[in-house]
């Protein structure tokens, strides 16, 4: 099948070169001319695991190219799939510029019944309004599918190649057959539905998922009241099938490019219809607190943040992807800045600067250099490196705070080593 992918950012790249890997002729489509220049020379302008290889591997085949030429990329492509950003709005609601004008500017040049699949995450009912938009520039048949995407940076080629579910929304039968056919190779159940449901079970998946980390967060709020600990709790809920073991993470709240916007958007939806109370609106409000509340008990705890040399391992949003969006440390280092804390920080992958040069900040290249003179360490992302360092032979022969927020380390060594230790949702006699 020829495709084309519009917006060539995680979700787009990874699609483009999985989809090329199936055998299909793929166009990669991108208004920022150095990303296309980056990707036409094999090169991800991001850090996405095992993608450089495919893609690479799939250039070489010569079954995926990359263009800034909607006219080019959009003539002779039978599936067309938008993949361009969803930001929010100072509103919380969503911004969809971006795929309004994706679809201005494929509508002239669209071939015979091609299919327009929207796989940015983008609102149920959206397709009244981008029906208008492609119709009023082409006198071409065309037909609009939904087709949302649930992969996860750090793991997005395997979560492509090999899916826990393809949801497709049409309301054309024609569409949901060859649709249905394009990902049958890919041997994940297939939900075919509406547009509305396939986007509201984008939506729905994702503030579960937020709810779920919100939910352990104020359970672990209630365990530092009743000496209660939340590992063990976690341990404890989830051999009850209803429940789980997987996905809990205890700490800073959620971050990223999809939950806080998702979420937002539901939530402005939900209040615009007149369901204020609704939980998303909730969840997105408890989130948004989690960490200046979570500061202003550290703050207490290392007696302020003034003068202390602040060491913060991970910057990323979360381990395996350099995204910064909404990443805990762009919220958490100016505040310490602002309250004159020395700030160094270190992160396998993300590279970050505050807007303003400024001198009490620096990004070092190793865990031994961030932890040097730190009167307090704070993890924020449990990447792989972190969590291996040993962080007793680098203890210093002075007052030093140790603030895991992923509970990741084992208290025990660390307070055995000198640290003041601080985990998340633990009893007294740990953190003491
Ligand atoms: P991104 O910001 O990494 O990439 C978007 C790309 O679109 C950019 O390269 C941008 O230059 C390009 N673009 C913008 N306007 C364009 C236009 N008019 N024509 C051509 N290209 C254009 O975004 P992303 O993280 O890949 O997310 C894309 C969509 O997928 C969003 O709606 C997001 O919510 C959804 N999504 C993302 C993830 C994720 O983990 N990143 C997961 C599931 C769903």
């Amino acid at each position: 099948m020829n495709i084309t992918i519009i917006g060539t950012g995680f979700v787009g790249t990874v699609s483009a070169a999985v989809y090329a890997s199936k055998g299909h002729s793929v166009i990669g489509l991108d208004i920022d001319p150095k990303k296309i220049k980056s990707l036409k020379k094999g090169q991800v302008p991001f850090y996405e695991p095992k993608l450089e290889q495919l893609l690479i591997k799939q250039q070489k085949a010569g079954r995926l190219t990359f263009t800034s030429s909607y006219k080019k990329a959009i003539s002779s492509a039978e599936l067309i799939i938008v993949a361009v950003g969803t930001p929010s709005k100072k509103s919380g609601a969503i911004d969809l510029t971006y795929v309004k004008k994706s679809c201005q500017d494929l509508a002239p040049y669209l071939k015979d019944k091609a299919i327009v699949a929207i796989k940015s995450t983008v609102p149920p009912g959206i397709f009244s309004t981008i029906k208008p938009i492609i119709k009023n520039k082409t006198d071409k048949t065309f037909y609009l599918a939904a087709l949302p995407e649930f992969l996860k940076e750090g793991t997005a080629v395997n979560d492509t190649l090999h899916p826990d579910r393809i949801v497709i929304g049409a309301d054309n039968k024609i569409v949901l057959e060859t649709l249905g056919k394009f990902f049958k190779s890919y041997e994940a159940p297939i939900v075919k539905t509406t547009p509305e449901s396939a986007q509201m079970i984008k939506y729905s998946a994702n503030a579960y998922l937020a709810t779920r980390i919100t939910f352990i967060n104020q359970i672990a709020d209630l365990c530092e009241h009743n000496n209660a600990n939340i590992n063990d709790v976690i341990r404890g809920i989830g051999y009850d099938q209803r429940i789980g073991d997987h996905y809990w993470y205890p700490g800073l709240g959620y971050g990223g490019s999809c939950f806080p916007k998702d979420v937002k958007e539901l939530g402005a939806f939900a209040k615009k219809v007149g369901e204020a109370k609704n939980l998303v609106r909730l969840i997105n409000q408890l989130n948004e607190e989690r960490i200046p509340r979570l500061l202003k008990k550290y703050e207490t705890l290392v007696n302020g943040w003034e003068g202390k040399t602040v060491a913060i391992l991970g910057l990323s949003f979360k381990p395996h992807t350099n995204d910064t969006r909404e990443a805990p440390a762009l919220k958490i280092i100016p505040t310490l800045l602002k309250k004159g804390a020395k700030v160094k920080t270190y992160d396998p992958k993300a590279r970050w600067q505050p807007e303003n040069k400024n001198q009490q900040y620096r990004q070092v290249p190793t865990i031994k250099q961030v932890v040097k003179n730190a009167d307090i360490i704070m993890i924020l992302i449990e990447w792989p490196e972190i969590i291996k360092f040993n962080f007793n032979q680098t203890k210093l022969n002075k007052k030093q705070y140790f603030l895991d927020t992923r509970n990741q380390f084992n208290s025990k060594k660390l307070i055995k080593a000198g640290y003041i230790y601080q985990g998340i949702g633990l009893p007294e006699k740990i953190t003491n």
